[in-house]
């Protein structure tokens, strides 16, 4: 349920009801907008009617959620949510790049592109240690040595790292490296998989499948959120529809319902969503336009021996060049560059 305050209520009367909240242990979070104060709550509601909580100082209704995804939802939350990953701020308004290559193949090329991406502008380290691959015979990742390399990237360029894990039985070994866990397409209603990166302490990206509604992809955010995990990233990869020319269809349209229906912050893959170099740069810009609160972009220094996914790989040449695209594109929207390289703003500030 939802509680909505009176325009004249006081700072002691919300107070009271977050005491409530937290003797009956439920889960809980204020935010505001124009129609006033509101605290999101998920625990035993006929319990908290039972303590008449609608009918305390200060409250001027309770409403049930109108939608299945309770935490992830608007309701819970009017205000979008802001997830920090050291000094980068994701969903704040600004954009945020990850960049890097498909796996972790060596350390040279891994520390090319990370010094590449980070001179550009990026401010997070993408690259696969356990890649989900089509078939068994195509190169799997270099597991704890792919981790190892990561970090040592992340040393040298102040670059945060995202990796995927794929299985549960790899969430601590991975979160002892990574800054954000990553949670392919693949693995998005892996449900066990989802609790377990909810008590990880770490963020999460969790990458929409190919086949996942957005209802159902909201869903899958709520294992995270239900496990008390509150540091969760959408990523719109593309979707498997009818057209083959295209590795996917790049759902932009997912963005802004995202934004409408949830607080969580959603950035763009153009890599995945298209598989061809060529296209990842306009799908980027669209991706921004579409108001996405960042990038994650795959980036090889050659692009032709990629282990994996060097069709839809820029070189950090082309990295370059989108940018410099981008830049402007943002500032046109009102929107900042998180660059990597900026001082960020004072914690309280945006
Ligand atoms: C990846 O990011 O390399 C990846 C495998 O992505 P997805 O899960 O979106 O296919
Ligand atoms: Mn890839």
């Amino acid at each position: 349920m939802r509680v909505r305050f009176k325009h004249n209520v006081t700072a002691r009367q919300v107070e009271r009801v977050e005491q409530l909240l937290q003797q009956l242990r439920c889960r809980y979070r204020r935010s505001q907008d124009d129609s006033g104060t509101w605290l999101g709550v998920v625990g035993d509601a006929s319990l908290l009617l039972d303590r008449g909580v609608d009918r305390m100082p200060g409250v001027a209704e309770v409403l049930p959620y109108t939608v299945p995804y309770k935490q992830a939802s608007r309701e819970f939350s009017v205000e979008p949510s802001v997830v920090r990953v050291g000094d980068v701020r994701i969903g704040d308004g600004g954009v945020v790049v990850m960049a890097g290559p498909c796996s972790v193949e060596n350390q040279e090329g891994l520390f090319e592109v990370a010094r590449r991406v980070k001179a550009a502008g990026a401010s997070i380290l993408r690259g696969g240690a356990f890649k989900p691959r089509t078939s068994p015979y195509s190169f799997q990742g270099l597991g704890r040595e792919g981790l190892e390399l990561l970090r040592a990237a992340s040393t040298e360029t102040g670059l945060a790292v995202v990796t995927e894990v794929m299985d549960t039985r790899h969430v601590e070994l991975v979160a002892e490296y990574a800054d954000i866990l990553q949670v392919g397409a693949r693995n998005v209603q892996n449900f066990d998989l989802l609790r377990e990166v909810g008590h990880a302490g770490k963020p999460v990206l969790l990458k929409r499948g190919l086949m996942t509604t957005i209802e159902e992809y909201l869903l899958c955010t709520e294992y995270i959120l239900s496990e008390g995990n509150e540091r969760v990233i959408l990523c719109e990869r593309g979707i498997r529809t009818f057209d083959t020319i295209t590795r996917n269809t790049l759902d932009v349209c997912a963005v802004p319902v995202i934004h409408h229906l949830s607080h969580l912050p959603i950035i763009v893959d153009p890599s995945h969503a298209t598989g061809d170099w060529r296209y990842v740069a306009p799908m980027a810009r669209a991706g921004i336009a579409a108001g996405a609160d960042g990038l994650m972009i795959e980036v090889h220094a050659n692009p032709k021996a990629a282990f994996s996914d060097g069709p839809q790989s820029l070189t950090p040449d082309r990295f370059d060049r989108l940018m410099q695209e981008i830049g402007p594109l943002a500032r046109a929207l009102g929107r900042r560059m998180h660059t990597g390289n900026e001082t960020p703003p004072p914690v309280d500030g945006a």
